[in-house]
């Protein structure tokens, strides 16, 4: 049994918080660029340069590429030989998420009550994914996501008989209704199966997946391909504003399903699609 202190997981944690918001990863860095080159539209590609002069300012400055900093998300797998000593695992992720906010003067954008909102002040609690892996490492993927985008994402509870034509429907709705809202170019991350939970999770986790890599399996990606090509074919554009860039990848995740149900989540994210991983 591995044994790992969880003021590792503070430090950690506080240093994710702050490095995703200050620095996108390199597959990210890498679209928007080829973005840039891409588009076709003269006021698109105006604003997607703007955008790549907002990222190098915000990583040679250290400040946030936006001032949305995010609810903070992370993916833990957990080594099942891993055992956390020094008190709760829960509590020390919060404590870097606190630590990181405010050391790293991110936005603090979350309420402790959904209904009376009253501002937590150090953008605590964090919303934590677990999973029990073989192995005694852990890995940590930190995702703060910014709610222009996460208010645009759906779940479609659809039936058997819609099927994979009525699966790309619901996809392609969900990212025409988000349009403008969602700060294009957008990676519109799909979780198809499971259950309704288990598909807003996948859809979440699939943001994670780097820009450019595809599902494994080949008739999902197939469809990854044709989805992109569709989506950049709406016009609505970098920013909302018209243009051939509407988003920059299409990542799918799938599980098993209940013969009666087909559930799909669509998780929009905007163009600043944060997210790191590191391995302890
Ligand atoms: S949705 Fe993204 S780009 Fe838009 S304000 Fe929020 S974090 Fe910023």
């Amino acid at each position: 049994m591995r044994e790992i202190d969880v003021k590792q997981i503070t430090e950690t944690v506080k240093n994710m918080c702050i490095d995703a918001n200050y620095e996108l990863s390199e597959d990210m860095k890498k679209a928007l660029l080829d973005a840039r080159d891409k588009e076709e539209s003269e006021l698109g590609k105006k604003i997607l340069c703007q955008l790549q002069e907002n990222l190098e300012i915000a990583a040679s400055d250290r400040i946030p590429i936006c001032q949305d900093t995010g609810m903070a998300v992370f993916f833990f797998k957990v080594g099942q030989d891993v055992h956390f000593v020094g008190g709760s695992l829960q509590d020390a992720i919060n404590e870097g998420v606190k630590l990181g906010y405010t050391e790293g003067y991110l936005r603090k954008s979350v309420v402790g009550d959904p209904l009376i909102r009253k501002n937590t002040g150090d953008n605590t609690p964090a919303v934590v994914h677990y999973e029990i892996v073989p192995g005694d490492k852990v890995q940590i993927t930190c995702a703060p996501k910014g709610f222009g985008s996460e208010n645009m994402s759906r779940v479609f509870m659809l039936k058997p008989a819609d099927g994979e034509e009525g699966v790309k429907n619901a996809i392609i709705q969900a990212v025409k209704d988000a349009g403008p809202n969602a700060c294009p170019p957008m990676t519109v991350g799909v979780g198809i199966g499971g259950t309704f939970e288990k598909c807003a999770e996948m859809s979440k986790e699939a943001l994670t997946r780097p820009v450019g890599q595809h599902s494994e399996l080949e008739h999902i990606r197939a469809m990854e391909e044709e989805l992109l090509t569709r989506i950049n074919k709406l016009g609505i554009g970098p920013a909302g504003l018209g243009g051939r860039i509407t988003a920059l990848a299409v990542n799918i995740n799938t599980y098993p399903t209940h013969i009666a149900g087909l559930p799909v989540a669509v998780n929009i994210c905007c163009h600043v699609n944060r997210h790191v991983t590191i391995t302890l």
